[in-house]
């Protein structure tokens, strides 16, 4: 597989944490994509999607508990 923004083969599994939105909230949390070392674009395979999905689920479901690590930040009037 070759990476279809950049062309570079070199493209492997990495642990990265993945953005989720919960209405004005947003959690991270670690999941293993593939990334291309060349230009960082991340790949989504169906697995990973509905793993990204369950997570999710699970976050509004409040089947797994969050804790707050900082804020997020907007300038004012935006
Ligand atoms: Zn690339």
């Amino acid at each position: 597989m070759k990476c279809i923004v950049c062309n570079s083969p070199d493209i492997k599994k990495k642990k990265v944490e993945e953005e989720i939105k919960i209405g004005n909230d947003v959690a991270f949390v670690s999941i293993e994509v593939l990334v291309c070392n060349g230009c960082g674009e991340r790949y989504y395979d169906r697995r990973t999607m509905k793993e990204l999905e369950s997570i999710e689920k699970n976050i509004k479901e409040r089947n797994i508990q969050l804790e707050e690590v900082g804020r997020i930040l907007k300038p004012t009037g935006t």
